[in-house]
């Protein structure tokens, strides 16, 4: 279920109907005298009947007010409980606590993942065809970001978006519908940068991966570089004493993929995958648009409970009843079960990925809960510009211990290596510091997705972000601390996890300029004609040259000019001439960071 946060609230107290015993009732507003009846398990002729003897004449179908309900409780001995409803417009962030006697196993959720081209497509594509071999109905399918196959009567759901992209930002936004992710890996190819990135992605969202090594069709394959490759990764094969499963397989002509699937079921088996098909439905949403035949659509994933046409639940911020279910193969429903994914209509509007969905028992609180997260959507919108303080990115593990998630980014293997030792070595009582990603380069987009989706601080050293990815950063509230320095950056850490980090003073950036040109001039040296790209550029500005996004040179300006002129500012969409203060090798394509100092809290 959902990554827990300290601001989960158990969702035990909201009234379903399954939590409804023989004598207790749970009130709705909206109650009808026939979901009266249900409540009390009664005849509903009963129930009209004992209405009729206090006064009140009704058919099933009306909705009887708190007093009457009361009442009629009365006569069949029970008790009537009001509904919890308070919390309810935080429904995505409860976490499910169904008793065990509730639970049954429910299928695996799997992800597919790798580095470009190594097969993940193809082998979504061979699982999906491979129905009809598996004894299920084939035909024309249509794309709706998940699918469901049978192997061996036991169903899988994939994930029908490879890669880790859709994967991180499903997390960035607190969804988790992964239970396996099965890496790709060619093997004719080995381990490749985005097949790091797939491990670190699916080590951080605490998934179970299953290897499979592709393309074994192919001369060039050698399967065993690819399980030593993946040693050194903690992906130890089961042959070499660890416990991770590789499977070879062609994902072209199928081999192995048979054998792919046992091992599925098996981690599933030991993941004690469990959900409570006699709930009110909850789930994720993996895709979501409009067309006109359809209306809005969404693609469901149920990750608890049972989905039912006619059901009423919110999604996001967005009501729907539902009435339509239908999966890839276009075959309608009136039902899914847990992990199953189908394509819902009814919507009142286009929910986002990753937006959770609940379904609640009346029309009537639905929509009112649906309304009530449009206004908290529109007041959070306004307050979610504040930035995030690194308090707010401890995790919770218990009521005792908090853990801190770390991304590394240094300018060379030595210092990434150095400053993770370091960090591992800081103790303080009940913190935990996890580092969830250490490598050479600047910093990516897809740290950046990395960090959201774990609520990971970056820690860049010598390395700077360029500027779309530190709009993005901003964007989804990342935060970035960048130094020279590997003290410092321990002693900040150090602080931050005592709780002690006090306000500093700390560089502002202002700006960016593309170096266009360069010219030598005598006595001033090189003189980089610049264009403004972003912000502005101030001539007392602290500087910094990035070639390829690592730090070259620190320093300040020397001088700023437009045409001729000395000029204090100059601002994005113009170009300027400028000098660096004791630096001459400046080179065509160069970025020039510009930034101020100013005083900032570090929460
Ligand atoms: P993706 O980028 O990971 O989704 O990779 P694709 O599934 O698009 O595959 C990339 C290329 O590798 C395509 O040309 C596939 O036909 C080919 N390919 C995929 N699996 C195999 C395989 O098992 N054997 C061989 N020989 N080629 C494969």
């Amino acid at each position: 279920m959902a990554k827990k946060n300290k601001n989960e609230k158990r969702i035990s107290n909201i009234p379903q109907k399954v939590l409804e015993s023989a004598n207790v009732v749970t009130y709705r507003e909206g109650m009808t005298v026939l979901d009266l009846a249900n409540g009390l398990n009664k005849p509903v002729a009963l129930v009209i009947k004992k209405l009729f003897l206090n006064g009140i004449v009704a058919n099933q179908n009306q909705v009887i007010d708190r007093d009457a309900c009361e009442v009629i409780c009365l006569e069949f001995d029970c008790e009537l409980k009001d509904e919890v409803v308070t919390d309810a417009i935080r429904f995505d962030e409860f976490v499910i606590d169904d008793k065990p006697e509730e639970l049954v196993s429910r299928p695996p959720v799997v992800t597919i993942m790798g580095h470009v081209d190594h097969g993940k497509t193809t082998l979504l594509d061979t699982i999906r065809n491979s129905r009809v071999a598996l004894g299920e109905a084939g035909g024309i399918t249509q794309h709706i970001g998940a699918y469901q196959i049978k192997y061996e009567g036991q169903p899988i759901t994939f994930i029908d978006t490879p890669g880790h992209a859709a994967f991180s930002e499903m997390r960035a936004r607190g969804a988790k519908i992964t239970d396996i992710v099965v890496l790709v890996v060619a093997a004719d190819d080995g381990v490749m940068p985005q097949t790091e990135e797939a491990i670190e992605h699916a080590k951080a969202a605490k998934c179970p991966i299953i290897v499979a090594v592709n393309k074994i069709d192919k001369p060039a394959a050698n399967p065993d570089r690819v399980m030593e490759e993946l040693s050194r990764y903690g992906l130890i094969p089961e042959a070499w004493g660890g416990d991770t499963i590789f499977q070879p397989i062609s994902a072209l002509k199928g081999t192995g993929v048979k054998q792919l699937l046992e091992s599925i079921l098996l981690v599933a088996e030991m993941e004690e995958l469990k959900a409570n098909p006699n709930r009110l439905a909850i789930g994720t949403v993996i895709e979501a648009g409009m067309d006109k035949a359809r209306g809005s659509y969404a693609t469901f994933l149920v990750q608890n409970g049972t989905l039912k046409v006619g059901d009423f639940l919110v999604c996001g911020d967005i009501f729907a009843k539902v009435r339509t279910m239908e999966d890839d193969r276009h075959i309608k429903f009136q039902e899914a079960l847990p992990s199953q994914a189908v394509m819902v209509t009814g919507l009142d509007g286009v929910p986002l990925a990753g937006d959770k969905f609940m379904v609640f028992s009346s029309e009537q609180q639905a929509r009112k809960i649906a309304d009530e997260r449009k206004i908290r959507t529109k007041n959070k919108e306004l307050e979610e510009n504040k930035p995030k303080s690194i308090d707010d990115l401890f995790n919770t593990v218990d009521n005792k211990n908090k853990e801190l998630n770390i991304i590394i980014k240094a300018d060379a293997q030595g210092s990434a290596e150095a400053l993770k030792g370091s960090f591992l070595k800081i103790d303080v009582p009940d913190v935990t510091l996890n580092i969830i990603r250490s490598n050479v380069g600047t910093i990516s987009e897809d740290d950046i997705n990395l960090a959201s989706g774990s609520n990971a601080l970056i820690i860049g050293f010598n390395v700077r972000p360029m500027p779309q990815v530190k709009a993005s950063a901003d964007a989804k509230k990342v935060q970035i601390r960048l130094y020279k320095v590997i003290y410092d950056a321990i002693n900040d850490l150090t602080l931050a996890l005592k709780g002690l980090l006090d306000p500093v003073y700390e560089e502002v950036e202002t700006g960016y300029a593309e170096v266009r040109q360069t010219f030598k001039v005598s006595k001033v040296g090189t003189i980089a004609g610049c264009y403004v790209t972003e912000g502005y550029i101030q001539n007392n500005a602290l500087i910094r040259l990035l070639r390829d996004g690592v730090v070259v040179y620190e320093g300040k300006l020397n001088t700023l000019r437009r045409f001729k002129d000395d000029v204090k500012e100059v601002k994005a969409g113009y170009e300027c001439g400028l000098s660096i203060d004791g630096f001459n090798d400046i080179k065509v394509g160069d970025i020039i960071e510009a930034s101020k100092m100013e005083e900032v809290n570090n929460g």
